[in-house]
């Protein structure tokens, strides 16, 4: 084993990101019974929800009664995305405390994701900030295509420090950097993150939010690592993908990214049997099965157990 190194935080978005792309109606109760297992399994920061409008993201029509739903637990943060002054009304109603804002660093995805200009989205998450510290909310601001973007290919670093600025300016306690549809490599991780860095921004206010929709989630998690970023976005067993991304598929998956830091000797503070039993819940509930690798290897080594038992 590893030496003991700095720990790292795992930020949980199965229930948000996870699901919202999936076809199979997930009933508020079986969230809730996934986000008790989270819970059990050590993780803290948990998104369970977005308050975009019902009508976009049907599977997650049920925000305010998942929120209602979920018990106080001492140091458990639940994160709810926010698009706008609507949904932040209503996620203010449901009680939310940590709130989750996105735009695009690609023009042509935030107007398609949106339908507005990047430029209009951060006027309108302005707002939505001045509202939210005054209620005393926890920040989050998503950039989305930070590594890349299905219709303009190649974003510019400046580009991704701009906003990340206006965005701590504007009030964010922290920026997740998302690969929306898994185009990063680890050497473009190492050069973005240090662009951030050079302009001065703080690595400790930065999280990275990966898809391995082509097999780099976790190499482009351990160069984010190596960058000095110690914030991971995973999701269990690897749901996820972007709904308005054509052929995104797949977050990074927890379990995967809680073996490696483990191994490394970063501690997570979850438990990684608790948590990979959480994944296959999850897989039972969606009905069908989930792509993560420590998940798909823990299902096997588990069967393969209980055939030996019973032999
Ligand atoms: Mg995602």
């Amino acid at each position: 084993m590893e030496p003991h190194r700095e720990p790292v935080r795992i930020y949980e978005v199965c229930l948000r990101d996870g699901l919202q792309n999936e076809p199979t109606h997930v009933p508020t109760e079986s969230k809730v019974a996934i986000a008790l297992r989270l819970i059990e399994a050590g993780f803290k920061d948990i998104e369970v929800t977005s308050f975009v409008r019902p009508r976009w993201i049907p599977q997650l029509a049920d925000a305010s009664e998942v929120l209602r739903q979920l018990p106080d637990v001492e140091g458990v943060r639940y994160w709810a995305l926010v698009p706008n002054r609507v949904g932040l009304d209503r996620a203010l109603d449901a009680g939310v405390q940590n709130i989750a804002t996105f735009l695009s660093a690609s023009e042509t995805h935030n107007k398609k994701n949106v339908n507005r200009t990047v430029r209009e989205s951060l006027s309108s998450l302005e707002r939505v900030v001045d509202i939210a510290k005054a209620e005393k909310l926890q920040i989050r601001s998503y950039i989305s295509c930070v590594f890349g973007c299905p219709y303009e290919g190649d974003i510019a670093v400046q580009r991704t420090v701009e906003l990340a600025q206006k965005l701590l300016a504007v009030g964010a306690d922290e920026i997740a950097l998302g690969d929306t549809t898994g185009m990063a490599d680890p050497a473009l991780v190492t050069r973005v993150l240090d662009g951030l860095s050079e302009a001065g921004i703080p690595l400790d206010k930065i999280a990275v939010h990966f898809h391995d929709t082509r097999g780099t989630a976790l190499v482009n998690a351990y160069a984010a690592w190596q960058a000095g970023i110690r914030s991971f976005d995973g999701s269990i067993g690897g749901t996820g993908g972007c709904p308005y991304a054509p052929g995104a598929a797949g977050n990074a998956a927890t379990e995967d990214l809680l073996y490696m830091f483990e191994r490394m000797g970063c501690a997570t503070g979850v438990d990684l049997d608790t948590a990979a039993d959480a994944g296959a819940f999850m897989e039972q509930v969606l009905g069908r099965e989930l792509p993560g690798r420590f998940h798909r290897y823990w299902l096997g080594d588990q069967a393969k157990k209980s055939t030996s038992a019973t032999a």
